[in-house]
């Protein structure tokens, strides 16, 4: 049996452990000459520990059934066609790479980012290399309470050591060490009862080395709705609170930097003759809807709040594959349960999805090997109910070099791994990354 997994981040590797162990051969495709998806491309540079997850799927690596084609985009260079005439199984794992929008004017104004964008600039992701970012101004507005809000936020006032001790691609370690950026607030439509951080990631905003966290008071004083959920709440809601609750207590530390959390507050427009000068703010308040889900309801007051950078960090949205059905509404494949289904609902056999393009971009890491032993376990069932049918054609590596002559495989990866960690003990950092697609393939075959 063998299977192709399109998307070499989290969810693709644990799903290529898994069927490695099924008994599957198993071709792993990236658009990228590198893998390990948003491991690379997303986690926070001055975050090395939870990249060593990649550890776990170099060792899935080593399988002699395992074969790793980097830099093969599907539908530019292989369709899905081809693949389903070749794999038993075909799996979806490309992640969610593009970002929501907030729908407001001036949204386009130069000056407001997508978060997806920016993080995968500092990440070094070579698509997203040539953005051009303006931190010459003194105050950045993130818009969004998750995780990602608070790595941009970090990453946006880290000092120069600590920022040249880490990944970061130079071409932004070049403009962030040059910010004039005196603060960046975090905007949360709903309170901080309803804020998505886990409790690492908000303690962390409390330790830098030049910035004081700054939380009013007022924030914090719960609407009753509020009240009743953080009652009820599990233990990273109530930690959060009481995290936020010691920012609010806190006395200033005098550092030259702040990183301000500002909680019931939307953005309504993004304001500027140009390129973003303000952010007009609705204040709002909770409401239950008629499901229960607390609500953030606009209550008339709106303030200014002037800044020159806006990034928008409020949630990745998948792309569409030509061929594969997919939901807009959702920004998924459309599936079930990790079987991809028609429109009709019903399912499409041999192909499955798995990771943040299956269920949304939520968890972490972790919560991606779970969801894998579940598609997987759909991929075994059918196979031993003989659903799987019979592809008629071989996957060799000459129809993958003929679609893309110069992809990249795993001992080509370790040539770039091997330069990068080279170049980046010279400077005592953990790698400098290649950030050119055209350079990373020159040194996959250089070596
Ligand atoms: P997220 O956790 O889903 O947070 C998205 C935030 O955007 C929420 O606060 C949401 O508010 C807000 N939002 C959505 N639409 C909005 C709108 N129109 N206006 C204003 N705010 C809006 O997503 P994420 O931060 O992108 O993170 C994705 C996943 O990766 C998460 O599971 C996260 O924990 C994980 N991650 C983990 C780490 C780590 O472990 N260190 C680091 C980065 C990311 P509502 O709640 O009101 O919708």
């Amino acid at each position: 049996m063998r299977a192709a997994i399109i998307g070499a981040g989290p969810s693709g590797f644990y799903t290529t452990g898994m069927l490695l162990n099924a008994g599957f051969a198993v071709d792993l495709f990236d658009v990228l000459p590198t893998p390990y998806g948003l491991v690379r491309a997303g986690v926070a540079p001055d975050h090395p520990k939870i990249k060593l997850v990649t550890r776990v799927f170099d060792k899935t690596a080593k399988h002699a059934d395992f074969r790793f084609f980097g830099g093969v985009e599907l539908g530019r260079d292989i369709t899905r066609e081809e693949l389903l005439g070749r794999y038993h199984a075909v799996v979806y794992a490309m992640g969610t790479s593009d970002d929501n929008r907030l729908g407001i004017p001036g949204e386009e104004l130069a000056g407001s980012h997508a978060a997806t964008q920016f993080v995968a600039w500092y990440n070094g992701h070579p698509h997203h290399t040539d953005h051009e970012y303006d931190l010459s101004v003194q105050r950045a507005v993130v818009v969004g309470n998750g995780n990602v809000a608070i790595d941009v936020a970090r990453m946006l006032v880290l000092t120069d050591d600590e920022l040249r001790a880490t990944d970061t691609a130079d071409h932004a370690i070049e403009v962030l060490e040059a910010s004039a950026l005196e603060e960046v607030v975090l905007l949360g439509r709903r309170g901080p009862v309803q804020a998505a951080f886990t409790n690492p990631e908000l303690r962390e905003l409390g330790e830098l080395t030049r910035a004081d966290v700054i939380v009013d008071p007022a924030d914090l004083e719960l609407d009753a709705a509020s009240q009743a959920m953080l009652a009820q709440a599990d233990v990273t809601v109530t930690r959060n609170v009481d995290i936020l609750r010691g920012y609010a207590a806190r006395e200033p530390r005098g550092h030259p930097q702040r990183v301000a959390l500002r909680f019931l507050r939307s953005p309504v427009a993004l304001l500027g003759d140009g390129r973003v000068e303000a952010v007009r703010v609705a204040v709002n308040r909770i409401e239950a809807s008629a499901d229960g889900r607390l609500q953030a309801i606009p209550t008339g007051e709106e303030e200014e709040l002037a800044c020159g950078l806006v990034i928008r960090s409020i949630g990745y949205r998948g792309v569409e594959i030509p061929g594969v059905p997919f939901d807009p509404r959702r920004g998924l494949i459309r599936n079930l349960g990790g079987r991809v289904v028609g429109e009709s609902g019903a399912e499409l056999a041999g192909e499955y999805a798995v990771g943040w393009i299956k269920r949304g971009p939520s968890g972490v890491i972790g919560t991606n090997k779970k969801d894998a032993a579940d598609t997987v376990a759909r991929v075994l069932e059918d196979r031993d109910a003989g659903g799987l049918g019979a592809p008629e054609l071989e996957p060799s590596e000459e129809w993958v070099l003929a679609r893309a002559p110069d992809a990249v495989s795993w001992s080509g990866w370790a040539n770039i791994d091997a330069h990068e960690t080279g170049s980046g003990a010279a400077q005592g950092r953990p790698r400098v990354k290649l950030v050119r697609t055209a350079e990373l393939h020159d040194v996959a075959r250089r070596h």
